[in-house]
């Protein structure tokens, strides 16, 4: 039995799988917020109910939004901040008495695609979520590519590649640089692109969902703004293409549910992508929300014996 644990900000999520990727049990609670203590004693208390429920002991692998440093062993980038710092891993292997693995959410999605979602069968896949951020994560052969620096697949802090001269040079961004594709390929920089180019503020408020509804509508500014984002998505993911030449790439987060994008951003990235041909599969999650918690479950145990 694989379990998996989402550690997110606002709540906790297990989920129990089978050795084929049935779900056995899912729990989900709040995250106590602010306290590391309780944080560490929430997420034993899951695992070991969740043992006693299924009557079988299971290994754990943990998503967070955060990563371990190299250097320290501690947690860092996790935007709980209560989290970074500290010893986690250490800490939860001491109490639940097993080695545990851990990953950043980005890696967990890519993994759980690639695994039995909608990549399964595919040997490079790079799982891209576009969300309130834009993180991704890159699978070889059912295995997360995590790198020497932990850093494999963050993409949304890159330049808009190919920019026009309006694009420069680009909206600041909470990383120190400016034009990062989080900024352009974000929900909120959807929203705020959008209010770039109009006159009222009340746009910078709208959800994707709402813009793409409004563009359906007839809205010109909405619809413009929709195929600014499509093609600064497909440069972006072109450039992922030269460089990684995946075969498959899923989206998840809150903008993966806009269905126009698998059509029109693989039209577009033909124009930027170095091949005459581009193979390279844009798909929409399997998962979707559940990816997360499902790919932490995955970070255990041989390729050979998933599905
Ligand atoms: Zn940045």
């Amino acid at each position: 039995m694989r379990i998996g644990i989402d550690l997110g900000g606002s709540k906790i999520e297990l989920i129990a799988l089978d050795g084929a990727g049935g779900e056995l049990l899912r729990r989900r609670v709040d995250t106590p917020r602010h306290d590391y203590r309780a944080t560490l004693a929430t997420i034993a208390g899951l695992v070991e109910d969740a043992e006693v429920e299924l009557r079988q002991r299971g290994s754990v692998g943990i998503g967070t939004p955060g990563a371990v440093s190299a250097l320290t062993g501690r947690m860092k980038n996790c935007n709980s901040t209560w989290l970074n710092g500290q010893p986690l891993v250490r800490d939860l292997q001491a109490l639940l008495q097993r080695e545990v693995r851990i990953s950043n959410d980005a890696n967990c999605f890519a993994l759980s695609e690639a695994i039995d979602g909608a990549a399964a069968g595919a040997e490079v896949v790079f799982g891209v979520i576009i969300g309130t951020g834009c993180g991704a994560g890159v699978v070889v052969r059912g295995q997360v590519l995590t790198g020497p620096n932990g850093i494999a697949g963050e993409w949304g802090h890159n330049p808009l590649p190919w920019p026009s001269p309006e694009e420069l040079p680009g909206p600041a961004c909470y990383c120190g640089k400016s034009g990062c594709l989080e900024t352009w390929l974000s929900g909120p920089g959807l929203a705020s692109d959008l209010v770039l180019r109009t006159s009222s503020q009340a746009e910078g408020a709208w959800s994707a969902r709402e813009i793409a509804a409004r563009a359906m509508a007839g809205d010109e500014a909405c619809l413009a703004a929709l195929h600014r984002y499509e093609d600064r998505l497909a440069r972006g993911l072109a450039q992922v293409i030269n460089i990684l030449d995946p075969d498959v790439i899923v989206l998840g987060g809150g903008l993966s549910n806009l269905g126009r994008l698998y059509e029109s951003v693989p039209r577009l990235w033909a124009r930027y992508v170095f091949s005459d041909t581009v193979r390279t599969r844009l798909l929409a999650p399997r998962y979707g929300d559940s990816s997360g918690v499902r790919g932490a479950a995955w970070l255990w145990g041989d390729p050979a014996t998933r599905p």
